[in-house]
């Protein structure tokens, strides 16, 4: 099923993020979560692809297996940093071969070996001109990837918005936000994406802190972390336990906070954790 018409039926539509594994690692575990993950009922898996394209194969595997064995629909995500034109085409026409009908069409960040790629030689130097390629050959329902705080590389939070919706008129169908830990950002982002425009629904991703090595994801990816949320790291630095239940907490309370705003879905970033990801909604009051 396209994931758009879930949208017009269901709110909020749930879903959930993971990741394969390295290459060396047998995908056996993966999918033992994935039992755990079905129980919780998603309404959609999205599946994320190996920065610079690496593990991309495992990226449609997987997806294809949620979707085929586990009855779940599925999201793939495509980057297209560094792929030729073939590469592209055939990596759609591997999706479309395996009933794959959703993908999240993506830039993607410089390969992990060349952090001064210069996207300037890509085929497709913007997540734009990919959807563009994409909608002018297929019927795949695409979703693409938004920024509250803006994008680490835009000079300018409007010219990032701008940007924003030249993405979206090239044929996006919903769009999902990178992560943030104060929701006054998600609402004043629907504002100004209104305002730009851009009217399809925008589906705030909420990643779960589990750890303190979220400050370097948030440092990678231009996103803030509140004073308060700080203050919590700080007080259950040493204490793991403590610092996870904590992390739950908070998100269950975003969560529970967006839905009462009349959010149109949730994309949990769930890092591959059944257990504290079902906290969460439990938490939440979604499960
Ligand atoms: C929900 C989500 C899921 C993700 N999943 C993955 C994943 O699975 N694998 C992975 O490798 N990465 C993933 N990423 C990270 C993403 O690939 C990076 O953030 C990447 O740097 C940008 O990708 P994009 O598609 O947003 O790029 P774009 O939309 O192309 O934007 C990139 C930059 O270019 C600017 N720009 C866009 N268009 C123009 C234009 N016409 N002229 C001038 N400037 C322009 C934008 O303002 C921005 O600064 C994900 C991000 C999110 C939010």
């Amino acid at each position: 099923m396209r994931i758009a018409e879930l949208f017009k039926k269901k709110k909020p539509v749930i879903a959930f993020e993971i990741f394969p594994p390295k290459p060396d690692v047998p995908l056996e575990k993966l999918y033992n979560s994935l039992e755990q993950f079905k129980d919780m009922k998603p309404d959609y898996i999205s599946v994320t692809y190996g920065a610079g394209g690496s593990q991309k194969g495992r990226t449609v595997e997987i997806a294809s297996k949620i979707k085929r064995d586990y009855g779940i629909e599925t999201m793939a995500h495509f980057t297209c940093v560094g792929h030729s034109i073939e590469e592209t085409d055939s990596m759609l026409e591997l999706m479309r071969g395996n009933d794959l009908e959703n993908i999240l069409a993506l830039r993607g960040d410089p390969p992990l070996d060349q952090p001064d790629f210069d996207f300037s030689r890509n085929v497709f130097r913007y997540a734009s001109e990919l959807i563009c390629h994409i909608r002018g050959k297929s019927a795949f329902c695409i979703a693409a990837a938004a920024y509250l705080e803006g994008h680490p590389e835009s000079r300018r939070l409007r010219d990032d918005l701008l940007n924003l919706k030249k993405k979206v008129d090239q044929g996006v169908d919903f769009l999902l936000t990178q992560f943030f830990f104060d929701n006054r950002l998600y609402y004043d982002f629907l504002e100004k994406a209104a305002a730009a425009g851009i009217t399809c629904p925008i589906v705030p991703g909420i990643m779960p802190i589990f750890s303190t090595n979220i400050k370097t994801m948030t440092a990678r990816s231009g996103c803030s972390i509140p004073a308060k949320l700080v203050l919590v790291m700080d007080k259950y630095a040493d204490n793991p336990d403590d610092l996870r239940k904590a992390g739950i907490e908070y998100a269950a309370a975003q969560i529970r906070d967006l839905l009462d705003s009349g959010a149109a879905g949730i994309h949990l970033y769930t890092m591959n954790r059944p257990k504290s990801s079902r906290d969460i909604l439990t938490d939440a009051g979604i499960l």
